[in-house]
């Protein structure tokens, strides 16, 4: 059973969030000024804020400079993050580190990408497709709307080739390789911290929205679900433990709004 957010103890415990962006932080697809402006203020009480997107690469280095409220960022599904170098800037990492590798990974995902708009002509690749590195998403709810049927085609086509597959609240993602949002979570938090981030769960909250999430909720103590969770819970295997009123970012901001009223310096 979902609780509502009132009823988590640990608020106090609380270090971190690791949270997805899309309809978890967004509200029509921007981060509005409310919910920056408590993203700010989470990070100026010392709460460490990582993003875990199926963002590409390219959108998501966009929204670190435009917005660097976060410490880093996992996209792809955790196919590449970014971090921060000590000279202040930023620095790109990839979880399958051969390049000869993923050089033909994007090659086959180009044939893959053509085989699926053969098969689907309705089926377009998602507005950031060509920033992404690690791996292809088609569009079903950002701009351009696939019907069910034809996203389990999707779906279909990918795993045939040999993809790992999610679908989020706005895109069908797959790539090749054996990692997702949490296991590329685990790598980002070694790279940062030289730790083990499931040695430090306690203090730590995952945030989202849809089914790309459900690897975190599985994993993660403390997870929370922003209320339009509520059109995935049937499809859900581990759903969050809690859920907020509000809808998207206006959820998030209940989350913030809890830990900085229980911070220290508050
Ligand atoms: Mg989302």
């Amino acid at each position: 059973m979902l609780l509502a957010i009132d009823k988590f103890p640990f608020w106090e415990d609380i270090r971190g969030i690791c949270s997805d962006i899309d309809d978890t932080l967004t509200e029509n697809a921007i981060i509005s000024a409310n919910t920056k402006s408590h993203l700010e203020a989470l990070v100026r009480h010392g709460i460490k804020m990582i993003a875990v997107t199926g963002r590409s690469l390219a959108w998501s280095q966009k929204l670190i400079e435009e917005c660097p409220v976060f410490l880093a960022i996992v996209a792809e599904n955790g196919g590449v993050a970014i971090t921060p170098t000590v000279g202040g800037s930023w620095e790109v990492s990839y979880f399958t580190e051969d390049e000869v590798q993923r050089k033909k990974n994007t090659q086959v995902l180009k044939e893959v990408l053509l085989q699926i708009q053969q098969s689907i002509p309705n089926a377009k690749p998602s507005l950031d497709n060509s920033g992404r590195v690690t791996d292809l998403a088609i569009d079903h709810h950002e701009t351009h709307y696939l019907p069910p049927n034809d996203i389990i085609q999707v779906v279909d086509i990918m795993r045939q080739n040999g993809l790992q597959v999610t679908v989020s609240s706005i895109h069908i993602n797959g790539w090749f390789g054996d990692y997702n949002k949490w296991l590329g979570t685990r790598w980002l938090f070694k790279k940062l911290y030289n730790r083990d981030l499931s040695a430090e769960l306690n203090h730590w909250l995952y945030v989202g929205d849809s089914k790309n999430d459900e690897m975190m909720f599985e994993h993660f103590i403390h997870t929370f679900g922003v209320a339009n969770i509520k059109d995935y819970l049937s499809e859900l295997d581990h759903p969050p433990r809690y859920i907020t009123r509000g809808h998207q970012g206006r959820g998030f901001v209940e989350i913030a709004q809890k830990i900085l009223s229980h911070s220290k310096k508050s």
